[in-house]
């Protein structure tokens, strides 16, 4: 892990979000205000635009400016959420572990202050569908050497999770306010932040 590589990973986000874009803004129309996708892309750009001035310098305070530039910049629910995931994730990077097991530590401790923040847990249709079930199997997968194995098993259950939510009835955040209504659609959080890891597992699988 290091600055150029988060970068890279996040220019290949901004590609599959900027293709995803039409969607992800229809699915928010559905159930919620229609402003994620206009979230989601300013936040990525506001990341971008740090590249420049962070690159170089170690991957803990890359997150950790990252994360604090999305917390003043980036409105909507989401703008917090993803904000607190990446702050969170800085705090417990350690060099001395190997790549699987820093980023499963790193991830789990970004995922339970998202759950904290947003007081959602598993089942409320939330992108904490995707990003609960990725944090588990990072942790069951975190002992395996093959990373491109991980990598595609990573990218299977964040698509399960994200498609879980399809079925589910809201019990948080804008969509909630529709009750049984939120059934039949995919939450707009959990499709952004599926593509978000498909991508990062697509680079990780092609390298
Ligand atoms: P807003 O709902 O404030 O308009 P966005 O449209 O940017 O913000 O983001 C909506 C997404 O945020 C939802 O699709 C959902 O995945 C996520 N979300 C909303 N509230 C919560 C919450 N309390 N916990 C976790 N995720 C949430
Ligand atoms: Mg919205």
């Amino acid at each position: 892990m290091n600055a150029e590589k988060i970068f890279n990973n996040l220019n290949q986000i901004k590609l599959s979000i900027d293709e995803h874009q039409r969607e992800i803004e229809k699915l928010d129309q559905e159930i919620g205000d229609g402003d994620h996708i206009f979230n989601i892309q300013r936040g990525i750009k506001e990341s971008l635009d740090l590249k420049d001035k962070l690159i170089g310098q170690d991957p803990d305070q890359v997150l950790k400016e990252i994360g604090m530039k999305v917390m003043t910049t980036v409105g909507g629910s989401s703008g917090a959420l993803f904000a607190t995931l990446l702050i969170n994730m800085s705090k417990k990077y350690n060099s001395e572990l190997t790549n699987q097991k820093n980023i499963a530590s790193m991830f789990t401790e970004g995922v339970e202050a998202m759950k904290k923040r947003g007081k959602a847990d598993l089942g409320e249709k939330t992108m904490l569908d995707v990003f609960i079930p990725v944090s588990i199997e990072l942790q069951k997968l975190s002992d395996h050497e093959d990373v491109k194995y991980i990598a595609k098993k990573i990218k299977e259950v964040a698509k399960n999770g994200m498609l879980s939510t399809e079925d589910l009835i809201a019990t948080k955040g804008r969509a909630s306010y529709l009750g049984e209504r939120s059934k039949g659609h995919i939450d707009p959080g959990a499709r952004s932040s599926q593509l978000a890891i498909e991508a990062i597992c697509n680079t990780i699988i092609k390298t």
